[in-house]
């Protein structure tokens, strides 16, 4: 086995672990590591340092392995080892300042790799008029959503334009200002400590929910966003809850916060799901056919890096088995975490006979009787196959929500709507229009 094909595991690999350890887990520990080779089933893991190999020795050892499992052939060990491309690396501290500033913001969180859609069109169009003109329209921005959507990924993306703008920008998330704020008092250099974040065109703060309950580190953080904002700065606030659901965060902070722009971010609709996969799989040179794309789409949809994971595994596999990446060994690859079971709750063949019927302008009726013309048989395929995707009904099940067809008609309908999709693109649109009409009525 090659190293790139460790890599690519261990990526896939990454992808799980970061929606399984919570973020600051994973990036203090998993974040800077490499997969360097996979020989007999043992993974060598490349860790920055002998502090780092003997954490994840100790602590984490049985989860990655864990999630392995569904990666590679079989049980593998995984071993970690300094991995000495690290050791070349110049000193944060040594870095020159723009260098140091650049260094905090994730290189892949950018504009131009942010797919908007409906789900985060205001979150993102805020964020670029702020980077263009920062400081006069939207201030604060504050952008709240579940995990997983693209908050901290907008929240980079101004700070690189910032940065090509030479701004003095800073880029903090709220646990990290309280470990800074919490070690200037023993430290007695609260000064410092209040220099820095008074002193910047941008603040832009990750997860203000972290600074609940602490006190004395919110009341530090408001009287920077107020010196801040005098002053015309432009503050960035991210949170998993919109302010008034923040209660606990005092009255007057709370209130400065919704002084200027709010915006949510919602899950992604499929079409978004499936631009951003689109998008993603592009970046990676991963050359995916659209149904492996839209298999992956139709999976996760709370979230965005659950997406990413999904992508990732079904890569890695397809590297693993040497084979093209066909629906059958993607749906395969992905089959341990496929959130099957609550879909099939929520989908039911009715819906998708009505969805189905309403956009091949048909009558329901159509679908269960004996017509057979070309556009109802067609119609009546495609309700097939998109009731096996969505509910998990049987075969026999189908069939008889069809008007009474034998399991084996539903077979054949359901194995030629999928081929015709790999070939056909207005086949494939129209599946997408249906299941937008199955989820949004
Ligand atoms: P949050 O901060 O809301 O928890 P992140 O910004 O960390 O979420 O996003 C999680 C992952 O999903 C990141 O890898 C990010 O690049 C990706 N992502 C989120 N939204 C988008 C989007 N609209 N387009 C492309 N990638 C996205
Ligand atoms: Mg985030």
């Amino acid at each position: 086995m090659d190293c790139s094909s460790a890599q690519q595991i261990w990526e896939a690999a990454l992808g799980e672990l970061q929606v399984q350890v919570s973020k600051q887990n994973f990036r203090t520990w998993l974040e800077k590591t490499v997969g360097l080779s996979l020989e007999d089933n043992q993974l060598i893991v490349g860790t920055p340092n002998t502090f780092v190999t003997e954490y994840l020795d100790k602590n984490l050892r049985s989860l990655i392995e864990k999630t392995l499992l569904g990666l590679t052939n079989g049980e593998a060990r995984v071993v970690f080892q300094v991995d000495g491309c690290f050791r070349d690396l110049p000193r944060r501290d040594a870095l020159p300042a723009a260098a140091a500033s650049r260094s905090m913001f994730n290189t892949k969180y950018t504009f131009s790799s942010f797919v908007a859609g409906s789900c985060n069109q205001l979150a993102r169009d805020a964020a670029l008029g702020i980077a263009e003109n920062p400081g006069q329209r939207y201030n604060p921005l504050f952008i709240y959503g579940g995990p997983g959507l693209g908050k901290t990924h907008l929240l980079h993306a101004i700070g690189h334009a910032a940065l090509e703008k030479r701004l003095k920008v800073l880029c903090v998330c709220a646990e990290r200002f309280t470990n800074e704020f919490v070690s200037s008092l023993y430290q007695r250099k609260t000064e410092e400590f209040n220099n820095k974040y008074r002193n910047v065109d941008i603040l832009l703060m990750d997860d203000i929910q972290f600074l609940i309950g602490k006190e004395q580190t919110e009341v530090s953080f408001f009287h920077a966003f107020n010196e801040l904002h005098i002053a015309n700065r432009q503050i960035v606030v991210t949170s998993d809850l919109p302010p008034g659901s923040l209660p606990l965060l005092q009255q007057r902070l709370r209130s400065r916060l919704e002084g200027g722009l709010t915006a949510v971010v919602h899950p992604p609709d499929f079409e978004t799901r499936l631009a951003i996969l689109q998008a993603k799989a592009g970046q990676q040179g991963a050359n995916l056919p659209p149904a492996v794309l839209e298999l992956i789409a139709r999976q996760a949809a709370q979230s965005i890096r659950q997406l990413e994971g999904l992508l990732n595994r079904v890569t890695a596999y397809a590297g693993l088995v040497g084979g093209s990446v066909t629906p059958q060994l993607a749906a395969k690859a992905i089959e341990a975490i496929a959130d099957t079971a609550s879909r099939a709750a929520t989908v039911t063949p009715d819906m998708v006979i009505k969805a189905v019927a309403e956009s091949y302008r048909l009558p329901s009726a159509e679908l269960l009787a004996r017509k057979r013309d070309k556009q109802t048989a067609l119609a009546r395929q495609v309700a097939m196959y998109l009731i096996r995707q969505e509910t998990g009904c049987s075969l026999a099940q189908i069939g008889q929500a069809l008007g009474g067809r034998d399991h084996a008609t539903v077979l054949q309908a359901c194995g030629k709507i999928a081929k015709e999709m790999e070939s056909c693109r207005y086949l494939r649109s129209k599946i997408v229009d249906i299941q937008h009409r199955i989820c949004f009525g």
